[in-house]
């Protein structure tokens, strides 16, 4: 049987600073080698202040995923030499010598099977390698140490997995989860990695690392199956081993044969005191929890009828269910929900354009409004979304200014079918015999109005005038 199992880094993106210093935990912004100070560089003599927000944060994602969580904590030093690592150590968190990380033996739910995760810790994130070129050729490496330090959470599942697919189904719900609970961002660029153990039946187990991105970790872990597969075929030993990713090949690598656990000499960060996390402050957390995901997507449809399928897109995406709260006033709510996740979403499809975006919760509940009360037809509700998303203004200023408002003007929209009448003197006398056609007569009349006649007095005119 195929086992597959995740170990996943989520940078708490949505703090101020980093794990131990006041350095900005945003690195991103700056030019490499700016965002450091004595702790995170590791310099001697310099000490190191746990940022406790950090520690909550932490806490609400154990709390999440259905972990165990302890009364107290203490940080490990775990030692190794690495570029990337100023300090020749990694703070981070160990379940042993009668210590528990953050939170253990929680679980999620894919596609109606259960996900063990075996551990959740907080660490700290390492600096960043540049490689010139491709990593086994390259002849420069760059180090930036403005990452050095940023909180991190390692989540580690068992290898529970049994296909690729599940692997990315469990990314995308894990994904969804944080940025629900507001502790990351994993969109941003390195803000949420994951590497993979694969083993088939009788093999070792084979880590895979340096993955860019879920849909590559996908593709990775099925190469590796398939190589596996293909080794025991032919009686070759299946090694334990880390295997990088290689992008450009689209394959496997042999990096390195498994480092032993011991050989990172762990030991007690004796700089930092243990932090006691009573049961009063874990109640102040659960309490502070945001509603999850499902039980949102239950409310949705429940109590406003808004189909699963629509919920359950809106629920699972935290800037559009908060939209959706914003603009929902109870009595369109189905409707606002439809207009969200068929049109608004699509003009938002980036973080960019939902940064730069001015729609208000307001602006969406009032176009609802003059579609239904027939004062704007679908057609120019979009134009308007289109212009709001770029000025904010009020919705009656824009159907103004854009002129979007409906021609529902008896006396304006019989000169336009005159026209149009005129005009289409052979499709006159076709839908005197298809009454089909007087449906291409009504689009003649939408064009001439760029959308904006009312479909239902068109309609009555045109089949009037044609005495039909
Ligand atoms: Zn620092």
């Amino acid at each position: 049987m195929t086992k597959i199992g995740l170990e996943i880094h989520c940078q708490l993106t949505k703090l101020e600073s980093k794990l131990f210093c006041p350095c900005k935990a945003d690195y991103r912004e700056f030019e490499p080698n700016t965002n450091i100070c004595p702790v995170c560089m590791g310099i001697p003599g310099s000490l190191p202040l746990l940022n406790k927000k950090a520690v909550e944060k932490a806490t609400l994602i154990a709390m999440a995923l259905d972990c165990k969580t302890p009364n107290k904590i203490a940080f490990f030093r775990k030692n190794y030499f690495y570029p990337d690592l100023p300090k020749n150590f990694q703070i981070t968190q160990l379940n042993a010598y009668g210590n528990t990380s953050i939170g253990w033996e929680g679980k999620i739910s894919v596609e109606d099977k259960e996900i063990k995760i075996r551990r959740i810790q907080l660490e700290e994130d390492p600096g960043r390698l540049i490689y010139e070129g491709a990593t086994e050729k390259t002849k420069l490496t760059l180090v930036d140490y403005n990452r050095a330090g940023t909180p991190l959470v390692e989540i580690v599942t068992e290898p529970d997995f049994e296909t690729p697919h599940q692997v990315r189904e469990f990314l995308n719900i894990l994904s969804d989860l944080l940025e629900n609970l507001n502790v990351s961002d994993p969109g941003l660029e390195g803000a949420m990695r994951a590497d993979a153990n694969v083993s088939i039946e009788g093999g070792s187990k084979v880590e895979i690392k340096n993955i860019g991105s879920f849909h590559d970790l996908e593709k990775a872990v099925h190469f590796e199956i398939t190589r596996q597969q293909s080794l025991a075929e032919r009686k070759i030993e299946i090694i334990q081993e880390t295997r990088h990713w290689d992008d450009g090949r689209k394959i496997t690598v042999s990096a390195r044969t498994k480092e032993e656990e011991a050989e990172y000499r762990y030991h007690l960060e004796a700089d930092i005191p243990w932090v006691r996390i009573n049961d009063n402050t874990k109640n102040q957390l659960r309490a502070q929890m945001p509603e999850s995901i499902s039980s949102k997507k239950e409310r949705y449809v429940s109590k406003y009828g808004i189909t699963s399928q629509v919920a359950g897109i809106l629920s699972s995406d935290r800037y559009f269910s908060e939209l959706f709260e914003k603009a929902n006033n109870e009595t369109n709510a189905k409707d606002i929900a439809n207009m969200i996740t068929t049109d608004i979403m699509g003009l938002l499809d980036t973080r960019e354009k939902r940064e730069m975006s001015k729609l208000e919760g307001d602006h969406i509940s009032d176009l609802v409004e003059y579609i239904k009360s027939n004062k704007i037809t679908r057609a120019s509700a979009k134009l308007a979304l289109d212009e709001v998303i770029k000025n904010g203004k009020q919705l009656s200023e824009i159907i103004e200014d854009l002129d979007l408002g409906h021609v529902s003007d008896e006396a304006t929209l019989s000169d336009i079918i005159t026209e149009v009448l005129d005009e289409e003197v052979k499709a006159v006398e076709d839908a005197k015999q298809n009454p089909d056609i007087v449906n291409f007569l009504v689009g003649k009349v939408m064009q001439k109005t760029h959308g904006k006649a009312d479909p239902e007095l068109t309609l009555t005119l045109l089949k009037k005038n044609l005495g039909l």
